[in-house]
């Protein structure tokens, strides 16, 4: 490949993600040329013509370290942040939470990189990526169009415009005096924990669902969501049983204190390797997150459990990482195109922009000569990248300390995570530059 041409570097999307790439190159000199379609056009959730539009809410959730969140924020913070640096100086009272002013945010964002002088930006739809350059996909969850259908072609057909997610506990919060583990008719690996429920107990659970409440969706997503799956409260709504017929069934699935099956199950599947995460299989829902903990705490051996992301149906667009792009998210098909942003499956403002300061690091390091890096595992920022390039079934995730584990002393484990980012800091020789350029 040309040398002079693989210098150029573009970025399409000025979003979250996009403006935290620029940042990382321009701060250490780099040249980078933003293409930006809202002063054409503006997705459906777009409104000004501002970089790093906050589209729904103003918080970027919480500063506590005890919190994922907050503990994400520290370690981007480490390396002169852009979203962070500019939120903190637009920060609006918000008890423990990081809320911003968002007009006067997007402001900062935007005049601090137009300030450098090495941004162009070009007001533009990207169709496809340039056949010469490095270019990064920051197009966000309404990613549509011909971009949409380039990147379905690139990644083999993958861009999930829907998503169904069932919520996700902490396994240390799972009452095992109460569940056990069993696969059903004992054909796997004990794969499974199963929270077993009396006919007293599940009519009980039966008419806490059908009365509680639910997030409305418009005519487009209540279509999709009946072509893709079934949230619980509508099976549940078709006839008392057909939650003990569907995915509460308890056949096969014997209670080893009992030696029976019980009358309904709630099975509890693995959601990543290390067995800190389970989902509630067949619980995709749209119940609102308060009716979600109340209802989950009223299933047997649940009565504690921590949510660590609720469970969601709505329409986002992401491709499949794990399958399609390399730890440095990368496509495995084109190493020249990058992607970053929610379209990569992480979920959230400040996910979004930390796998914006991750790729924009990795390119800077790129185009230095230098070994691109991977962020430690034990670290928030490298448990969401490691999650999103190597999930089983990848489903949208938020920071949450069930990616890590270590232990329900999240003070202590937040704690090691920062060392450790330190220390990949100091060996790597990623120095954060105060206030950057
Ligand atoms: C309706 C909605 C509400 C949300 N609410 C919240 C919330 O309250 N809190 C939270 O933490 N997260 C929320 N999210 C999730 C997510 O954090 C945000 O969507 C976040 O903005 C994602 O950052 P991003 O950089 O990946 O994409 P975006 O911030 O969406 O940026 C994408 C950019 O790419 C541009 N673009 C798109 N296509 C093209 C193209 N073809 N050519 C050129 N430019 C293009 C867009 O104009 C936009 O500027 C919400 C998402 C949605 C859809």
């Amino acid at each position: 490949m040309n040398e002079q041409k693989i210098q150029e570097i573009h970025v399409v999307g000025a979003g979250l993600a996009g403006s935290e790439v620029a940042w990382q190159l321009v701060k250490k000199g780099h040249k980078v040329v933003i293409h930006e379609m809202k002063r054409i056009k503006k997705s459906p959730v777009h409104t000004s013509n501002l970089f790093a539009e906050l589209v729904c809410s103003n918080s970027l959730k919480s500063m506590d370290l005890k919190n994922a969140e907050g503990l994400l924020k520290e370690e981007m913070r480490l390396f002169g942040s852009l979203i962070l640096d500019c939120a903190m100086e637009n920060r609006v009272p918000a008890g423990k939470a990081l809320a911003v002013d968002r007009e006067k945010f997007a402001k900062c964002v935007t005049e601090k990189l137009l300030k450098t002088g090495l941004v162009e930006v070009v007001d533009e739809e990207v169709k496809e990526p340039g056949s010469e350059g490095i270019w990064v996909i920051a197009t966000g969850p309404t990613t549509d169009g011909e971009l949409a259908e380039w990147i379905k072609k690139v990644t083999g057909g993958v861009l999930n415009f829907f998503d169904a997610v069932a919520p996700i506990i902490s396994a240390e919060s799972i009452n095992m005096d109460v569940c056990y583990v069993a696969d059903r008719y004992g054909v796997g690996s004990g794969d499974y924990i199963n929270c077993p429920m009396n006919k007293e107990q599940y009519e009980a659970f039966w008419e806490a669902i059908v009365n509680a409440e639910v997030v409305e969706m418009d005519d487009f997503d209540r279509k999709l969501l009946f072509e893709r799956c079934q949230p619980i409260e509508e099976i549940a709504r078709s006839g008392k049983d057909a939650m003990r017929y569907g995915p509460l069934r308890p056949v096969g699935l014997r209670d080893p204190k009992t030696g029976k099956e019980p009358y309904a199950v709630v099975q509890l599947r693995k959601e990543n390797v290390e067995g800190t995460m389970y989902n509630l299989v067949g619980f995709q829902t749209r119940l609102k997150w308060g009716e979600q903990l109340r209802i989950i705490r009223m299933i047997p051996g649940l009565e504690n459990a921590e949510i660590l992301r609720y469970g969601v149906m709505h329409r986002n667009s992401y491709i499949e990482s794990p399958k399609v792009l390399d730890k440095f998210l990368r496509l495995k098909s084109d190493p020249r195109i990058f992607f970053a942003g929610q379209i990569t499956g992480v979920e959230g403002y400040v996910e979004s922009a930390m796998t914006g300061l991750y790729v924009g690091l990795n390119i800077a390091r790129l185009v230095e000569g230098k070994e691109m890096v991977e962020f430690p595992r034990k670290t928030m920022c490298g448990a969401l990248i490691d999650y999103i390039t190597s999930a089983h079934e990848l489903k949208p995730m938020y920071a949450n300390f069930g990616l890590i584990g270590g232990g329900k002393n999240r003070e202590k484990v937040a704690q090691k995570a920062l060392e450790e980012m330190k220390q990949f800091i100091e060996s790597t020789g990623e120095k954060h530059i105060e206030g950057g350029i």
